[in-house]
């Protein structure tokens, strides 16, 4: 029983670790990396709290060293999610019912544990599975997915005090109640963090899910389930299930008590799925919440007045980083033919220079691509530039698959706007630029505004103001996270809120109370004082 109104402690960002080569904290991690994995990791699912193992076990593999076996994961059928729903909702009532500061107890803690005890390991798991490296994992895997455990905390209370006004003779109050059922979270292979929150945000306010990871992160997923049992999440509340996309999607939108859809992933998937959702309608007891953030072909648009190097360090982080595996990776560049020259020969200079490899050797900024499907997907992309009269390699373009998943960061230039690559979502560490003539500026602003059906992230360089201006204006819509004279990827929870629209999602912008308010269903209470005795108003005489 509450007493007190409850401050939660302030959300700040959790300080990002540099692991420089030799330090104690990269000793740390490299040591965690090889003992992991020295193991045979054997992953069951996570059903009611109870771990579930099956016959039909599945390799793990890191994507950067195809030959070496991680462990296995328990593929799961149909009935594993009927069993996941059904668990899920007898856990609904007490969670639903636990006080919120105790929710918010168990998240905190989590951060807590993610920061410290949990962080050498769940850093380790994404390097191996989805081969990132050193920094890569800590500013996705530790830092964010902390970040969001404690700033949603923080945004849940703000949501809490929202309340409405009351005229004299009565109190009005508003619940924010979960939803009534359960929520379905389908995550992507790229962040780490993005898995747990989609999980974690409706959670925390009181719902009940059950979560369907990537094959491709289940190794890191699991590492996330024990970080929530450590924390205290109580059984049932997430149930963990290792199936195929469409046979989770048959059992979960055909079920009565499905409330929303919590997703991160392609854009093609996202609309199949709305479609089924769409379909079903009349089974669901309530309108399901359809949150999804999907796909992007991001752009970087530059003014004739920017310093040719703050393009090039931009675009070679921007763009290559994570081997270009960011929904938000800059994958279509706008660049003014007067500065091509110096930015041409920088960012040729920048990406000849990156090391390719494993994560365990930190001088390697590039590792692999996540799988077989990713790789020969982006390879595909390389050899239509090569034979195309519209483009033209300018470094890069190899590939490899002998070792592990190995693409070479590519510059392509094309001499069309609208060439391929411009257009498409690769998803991989492509780069297509199209030098425009000056006189052009404005025109280039109309075109990179019509030229996809994404609105993700977008940036543009100027250090003329009126220009900033002009393409902020004329950009309004062509990304949810707009950047000037920055990349644009690395949004931080807490400062640069995220998500696209158009068809990069329903844009409810992870980690902010956006997100948030798509998992309560407010109850408004009016409880009138001294009730009236006679149904005569004035006005009767
Ligand atoms: P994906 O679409 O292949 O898979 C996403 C999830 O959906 C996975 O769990 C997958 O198993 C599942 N799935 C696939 N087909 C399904 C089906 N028919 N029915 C039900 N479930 C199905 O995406 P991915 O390759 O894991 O991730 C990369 C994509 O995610 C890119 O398009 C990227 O832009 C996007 N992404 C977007 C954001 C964002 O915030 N906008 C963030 C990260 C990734």
């Amino acid at each position: 029983m509450a007493n007190a109104f409850f401050n939660v402690p302030t959300a700040v960002n959790e300080p990002v670790r540099p692991y420089v080569p030799g330090s104690a904290e990269a000793e740390s991690l490299l040591n965690t990396y090889r003992s992991m994995m020295h193991e045979i990791a054997d992953i069951p699912m996570t059903i009611g709290g109870k771990d579930v193992f099956t016959d039909a076990k599945e390799e793990i593999r890191p994507p950067h060293q195809r030959e070496h076996l991680l462990g296995h994961f328990h593929r799961g059928q149909a009935e594993h999610v009927t069993q996941a729903i059904d668990a899920a909702l007898a856990a609904r009532e007490k969670w639903s019912r636990m006080p919120w500061e105790s929710r918010a107890a168990i998240f905190l803690k989590a951060a807590d544990l993610l920061a410290g005890p949990f962080r050498d390991r769940m850093n380790a798991a994404t390097m191996l599975c989805q081969s990132k490296n050193a920094f890569q994992a800590e500013i996705d895997a530790a830092c964010e997915m902390a970040d969001f455990f404690r700033f949603n905390v923080q945004y849940m209370t703000e949501i809490y005090k929202g309340q409405p006004e009351s005229a004299p003779g009565i109190w009005n109050r508003m619940e924010y109640r979960p939803l009534e059922g359960f929520v379905f979270a389908l995550s992507p292979f790229n962040f780490t963090s993005i898995a747990a929150n989609l999980t974690a945000s409706p959670v925390l306010m009181g719902n009940v899910a059950v979560w369907k990871p990537a094959n491709t992160q289940i190794y890191s997923a699991q590492v996330i389930m024990e970080v929530f049992k450590a924390a205290g999440l109580p059984d049932g509340v997430v149930n963990l299930v290792f199936v195929s996309g469409p046979v989770a999607g048959e059992v979960i939108f055909s079920h009565p008590d499905f409330a929303g859809l919590h997703y991160t992933g392609s854009t093609s998937v996202f609309k199949g799925l709305w479609k089924k959702i769409g379909n079903q309608i009349d089974t669901f007891k309530a309108y399901p919440r359809i949150v999804g953030e999907t796909g992007g072909k991001d752009f970087v648009v530059v003014h004739p007045s920017t310093p040719p190097q703050e393009v090039v360090t931009a675009l070679s982080r921007g763009a290559f980083e994570f081997q270009g595996q960011k929904c938000s990776a800059a994958s279509r560049a706008y660049l003014p033919s007067s500065l091509w020259p110096a930015i041409k020969e920088g960012i040729i200079k920048d990406v000849s220079s990156f090391k390719m490899g494993r994560p365990d050797d930190l001088s390697n900024f590039i590792n692999a691509v996540i799988d077989k499907k990713a790789f020969d997907k982006i390879a595909s992309y390389i050899d239509h530039a090569k034979s195309s009269p519209d483009a033209e390699i300018i470094v890069g373009g190899g590939y490899d698959d002998s070792e592990g998943y190995f693409i070479e960061p590519t510059v392509v230039v094309t001499s069309d706007p609208r060439y391929k690559s411009m257009v498409e979502e690769i998803f991989g560490p492509v780069l297509t630029i199209y030098v425009y003539e000056d006189a052009d500026w404005h025109r280039t602003l109309e075109l990179v505004d019509s030229t996809s059906e994404y609105a993700l992230t977008g940036a543009i360089f100027s250090k003329d103001r009126y220009a900033a201006e002009e393409a902020t204006r004329i950009l309004e819509n062509a990304a949810g996270n707009f950047y000037i004279n920055d990349k644009p990827t690395g949004a931080v929870v807490g400062q640069q809120p995220f998500g696209g629209a158009r068809g990069s999602g329903t844009n409810d912008k992870a980690g902010s109370y956006l997100n948030l308010l798509r998992w309560v269903n407010a109850r408004t209470i009016k409880e009138t004082l001294v009730p009236p005795t006679d149904y005569r108003y004035p006005f009767l005489g």
